[in-house]
């Protein structure tokens, strides 16, 4: 794996400064920084070849519809799905999960219906589907977690039944790490013949995903949590899944023909991707997808789990600081709470060390419900921290245990 001093000088923002002290970035959890070739991606759009895509004949438009192409391969390469016509680009996780909801709400979910999520949901994966059971008369099951944090597979085979039309499920748990079972879960489904969609946002920056191995039929990732620009995320959906799908948005680009009578559709993928998108954004995503290559998928998860496998055992070491999430199967998130003390309280003491975590629920607020607390300090680490920087963290919150005590 390249050098880490040379991995962080690839990403500017570590170099600067809050309150005059480093910056230590423990918050790659809710977004990840930015490495140059990603900025400069976007930077030469804007400045060398910006031009609305698919739209236009002229040289502009043409080299950037082209770069926006090329982008959805990189995609379909990167987790491996078998066609591009089965990558749609949106404006980020939420926005797939959404689109999702209300095309497969549309046409398969009927009246006493059930969808099958996890206690570990984001709320990205919960209200959509909330929103579309409102509107078809359908029903939310659960499947609960363990005091470890970690879903009962028994528990979520009693839950398939001849009602069950989906199952929606995160890779990994973002407010506690559990990485969830997938591989046991799809399978069940499929032998019942459910269709499972995986939300990716905490799964795709940590190690290599091929949708085709997962047999997964619909695979969702923002582009801002894998060293990607905002605004921009990914919906993969199996071919004759998307066939069947309505689109979730009308508009410029995804018809074929339009009449004040009646509409046709554009052919996959476009039917999904109404109005003018963000193809500057997508264009960074793929260098991101990229550089992330380029360092190694594999020395990515295994260098993360080193700095995970670290992080635990100095943490564990604090009086007084209980872990929550104590999977053996985790990705490098630490969600943690200090006895007595408020998690905004160590989040603003931190801060002003220059330290960046995140408090509070971390939008899975049925997680924080299961262990009946209100929140939690999170630190969510990544390829490009540093065993030093834990080490900081560690003084940090010994601290805030002084100032407290
Ligand atoms: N799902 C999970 C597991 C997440 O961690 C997040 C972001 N915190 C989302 C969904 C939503 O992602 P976005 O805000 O990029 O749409």
């Amino acid at each position: 794996m390249k050098d880490i001093a040379d991995i962080r000088a690839d990403f500017p923002i570590l170099k600067r400064e809050v309150y005059n002290k480093p910056l230590v970035y423990f918050d790659n959890g809710a977004t990840t920084q930015k490495p140059q070739c990603v900025l400069d991606a976007v930077d030469e759009v804007y400045k060398s070849y910006n031009g609305n895509i698919h739209r236009g004949v002229h040289f502009l438009s043409d080299m950037s519809s082209e770069a926006y192409e090329q982008s959805r391969e990189k995609v379909r390469s990167f987790i491996n799905a078998s066609k591009s016509q089965e990558i749609v680009f949106t404006s980020g996780t939420t926005g797939s999960i959404n689109g999702i909801a209300f095309s497969f709400g549309e046409s398969y979910i009927n009246k006493g219906d059930e969808i099958i999520l996890s206690r570990l949901e984001h709320h990205a994966n919960i209200v959509p589907w909330q929103m579309m059971c409102e509107r078809k008369g359908a029903v939310l099951r659960v499947i609960p977690i363990n005091d470890k944090g970690e879903i009962i597979l028994e528990e979520y085979y009693k839950l398939l039944s001849s009602k069950t039309k989906l199952v929606s499920v995160t890779q990994a748990s973002n407010a506690l790490g559990t990485i969830l079972p997938l591989r046991e879960i799809i399978a069940a489904a499929h032998s019942a013949n459910v269709p499972v969609l995986v939300d990716g946002a905490q799964g795709i920056q940590h190690g290599i995903v091929d949708v085709n191995a997962m047999d997964v039929d619909f695979y969702v990732f923002s582009g801002h949590k894998i060293y990607g620009p905002n605004g921009i995320g990914v919906l993969y959906g199996k071919e004759k899944w998307l066939a069947e799908l309505g689109p979730f948005q009308g508009g410029g680009d995804m018809v074929d023909k339009v009449t004040f009578e009646k509409t046709t559709y554009n052919e996959l993928p476009f039917k999904f991707e109404a109005g003018t998108m963000n193809y500057p954004a997508a264009i960074g995503l793929a260098k991101a997808l990229d550089y992330v290559s380029d360092i190694g998928r594999e020395d990515i998860a295994s260098r993360e789990k080193e700095l995970l496998s670290y992080a635990t055992d100095r943490l564990a070491d604090i009086k007084d600081l209980r872990i929550f999430g104590t999977s053996d199967h985790k990705i490098s998130t630490i969600s943690f709470h200090l006895k007595n003390i408020h998690q905004y309280d160590t989040g603003m003491i931190l801060d002003k060390m220059g330290i960046a975590v995140r408090t509070g629920t971390h939008c899975a607020q049925p997680v924080m419900d299961r262990y009946g607390i209100d929140g939690t300090v999170r630190a969510s680490l990544c390829f490009y921290n540093t065993k030093e920087e834990i080490d900081f963290l560690v003084k940090g919150i010994e601290k805030v245990k002084s100032m407290f005590a």
